[in-house]
C-alpha cells in the first residue's frame, strides 16, 4: 500500500540538481524546494484517505479523526445497548493514501456512522451456557446465564390454575456447565433469548439426499420447512424438478438440552359409566330404550410422572380417590318377535333386509302414517330379499322412488323402496337372503336408506313384527 507513495515520489531527489549550479539556478532550487514542502503540507493535512475495514474499502474520509470519533460513537451506543464494555476491536481499520478513484471527496460524519455500523466487531468476556463441553450460548453475566438455566427446568412442567404439583427433582441429561469465555459482541444473548434458543435450538444446515418421489413440497413439510425457505438455503435450484441423489440443504433444529423432571400431580379424572344390555319383551326386536341413563363418576388421582422435555416417559399413580361413583346405563334391547300370519308352513320369521340404525319406526308421524319402518344405509350397500318369492314389481313407484315388491305367497308381501338399483326383474323368482337392489335415495327420500313395508292380504303391518 506504501508502495506507491505520492509523498515519496515527490520527495525524491532530482538528478538534473548535480552539477554545479550558478547563484540564479540556487534561488530556483530554494523556490522549488518551498514549493515541494508546501505541497507536502497540504496533502498530509487534508487530502482524503480510503478507509479500509477488514482490508475492504470501506469510504472516502477525511482523515484518522474522523473515523476515530465515528468508532466511539458506535462504540457507545453499543455498550449501551448490550450493557457491556467494548475493549479488543476485532475489526483491521486501515487507511490507503493512493487509493484510485474519481470521487476523492469524503464522505460526512453521518455517512461514515451508516457505512461503518455493522462492520465493527468486537471481542467481550462473557459467560457462556457449555453443553456437553462446548460453549453454545454467550451471556453477558453470570447471573443471567443461571437464569436461563434455571427458567429451562421449568418450561416442560405441567402448568394450569387447576394443577396441583410439586417437582421433586429436575435435571438435565447433557453435561453443562456455565463458565467464562470470549465471544462476539454479537453474539450475546439475554437470558430470555437463551432460554428460546435452548428450547428451540439452534439452527443447522444438514444435507439430504433427494430420494424417488421426493418433492420440494414434500421435503419441505417433513422437516418443518416451507417451500420458499428450502430455495432460500439452496439457492442452486434453478426449477421443481429433483433428480434422485441430487443433495439440498435443510435447516435442522433440535433442543440443545434434555431437562428430566419427576413431580407429583394431583388431577381429578372422569370415570365412564359401564353399559348392561337388558332383554324385554315388551318392546319389538331391533328397539332399543334406555332405562337407566350413565352418569359418569370422578376420582382424584396422585401422579408421579417423569419427562424428558414435553415428553411423558413414565407414569406411576401413588394414590386415587373415588369422588363420585359412575352409574351404570341400562339399556333394555327388544325381544318381542310376531310369527306372519301365513298359513304355508313357511318361517313364517322374515329376513332383515339390511342391517342398520332404526330411523323411522312404522307408525303415526306427525299427520301422516308411516307405512313402513326406515332402515339407514348408504347408497349401493346390497339389498336382499326378506323372503322367497316372486318379485311383482321392481318400477318407479312415485314417492317411493325406484321401488320392489316381492309376494310370498299366501297374501304376505314385502315392498324395498327408494332404491338406487335394481338386480332383480318383475316375474323373477329370489330365494331369502338373495341381492334383489341397492340402498339409495330415490323418490321423497332425504337421504339414502330403505322404506321396508310388510303388508299381509294389501293391509300394512309393522315389519318389527316380522323380522327375525
Ligand atoms: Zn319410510
Amino acid at each position: 500500500m506504501e508502495s506507491n507513495n505520492i509523498y515519496q515520489n515527490i520527495s525524491r531527489p532530482k538528478p538534473s540538481l548535480n552539477r554545479i549550479p550558478g547563484k540564479k539556478v540556487w534561488m530556483g532550487v530554494l523556490l522549488l524546494l518551498i514549493l515541494i514542502s508546501a505541497t507536502i503540507l497540504y496533502i498530509n493535512s487534508d487530502s482524503p484517505v480510503m478507509l479500509m475495514v477488514n482490508g475492504e474499502p470501506a469510504a472516502v474520509v477525511a482523515g484518522k479523526d474522523q473515523v476515530n470519533s465515528t468508532v466511539d460513537r458506535i462504540k457507545g451506543e453499543l455498550e449501551k445497548q448490550y450493557s457491556i464494555t467494548l475493549n479488543n476491536m476485532s475489526t483491521k481499520i486501515e487507511y490507503d493514501k493512493d487509493f484510485v478513484g474519481d470521487n476523492r471527496k469524503p464522505v460526512d460524519d453521518q455517512q461514515l456512522y451508516m457505512l461503518i455500523k455493522d462492520r465493527l466487531d468486537w471481542q467481550v468476556d462473557s459467560w457462556a451456557i457449555s453443553i456437553k463441553g462446548e460453549s453454545k450460548l454467550f451471556l453477558s453475566s453470570k447471573e443471567d446465564a443461571q437464569k436461563a438455566l434455571d427458567e429451562i427446568k421449568k418450561y416442560y412442567l405441567p402448568k394450569g390454575e387447576n394443577v396441583e404439583m410439586t417437582v421433586e427433582e429436575t435435571g438435565f441429561a447433557e453435561d453443562v456447565a456455565v463458565e467464562q469465555a470470549k465471544c462476539n459482541f454479537k453474539e450475546i444473548k439475554t437470558s430470555d433469548a437463551a432460554l428460546v434458543a435452548m428450547v428451540r435450538g439452534l439452527d443447522t444446515i444438514v444435507t439430504h439426499t433427494v430420494k424417488n418421489g421426493d418433492s420440494l413440497w414434500t421435503i419441505a413439510h417433513a422437516n418443518d420447512m416451507t417451500v420458499a425457505g428450502l430455495r432460500e438455503i439452496n439457492p442452486q435450484l434453478k426449477s421443481d424438478f429433483l433428480k434422485p441423489g441430487q443433495t439440498l440443504n435443510l435447516v435442522k433444529s433440535e433442543p440443545l438440552l434434555t431437562i428430566v423432571s419427576t413431580v407429583t400431580t394431583k388431577v381429578e379424572e372422569k370415570i365412564a359409566f359401564k353399559t348392561v344390555y337388558e332383554s324385554d319383551t315388551s318392546l319389538w326386536r331391533g328397539q332399543q330404550t334406555v332405562k337407566q341413563p350413565g352418569v359418569a363418576g370422578a376420582r382424584e388421582v396422585t401422579y408421579r410422572l417423569t419427562k424428558k422435555n414435553d415428553q411423558e416417559v413414565a407414569r406411576e399413580t401413588l394414590s386415587e380417590t373415588i369422588i363420585k361413583e359412575p352409574v351404570t346405563q341400562i339399556v333394555r334391547n327388544g325381544a318381542k318377535v310376531m310369527v306372519a300370519s301365513r298359513g304355508d308352513g313357511g318361517s313364517g320369521i322374515l329376513s332383515w333386509p339390511i342391517r342398520g340404525r332404526l330411523t323411522s319406526m312404522y307408525g303415526k308421524r306427525g299427520r301422516e302414517f308411516h307405512t313402513g319402518l326406515d332402515i339407514d344405509g348408504v347408497t349401493g350397500d346390497p339389498v336382499y330379499a326378506a323372503e322367497a318369492g316372486v318379485v311383482l314389481d321392481a318400477a318407479w313407484a312415485g314417492n317411493l322412488g325406484r321401488c320392489i315388491t316381492i309376494d310370498h305367497g299366501k297374501g304376505l308381501s314385502t315392498r324395498y323402496a327408494h332404491l338406487s338399483a335394481f338386480n332383480v326383474s318383475i316375474g323373477q323368482t329370489v330365494k331369502r337372503g338373495d341381492l334383489i337392489g341397492k340402498v339409495g335415495n330415490t323418490g321423497r327420500s332425504t337421504g339414502s336408506h330403505l322404506h321396508f313395508e310388510v303388508r299381509v292380504n294389501g293391509n300394512h303391518r309393522n315389519p318389527l313384527g316380522y323380522l327375525d
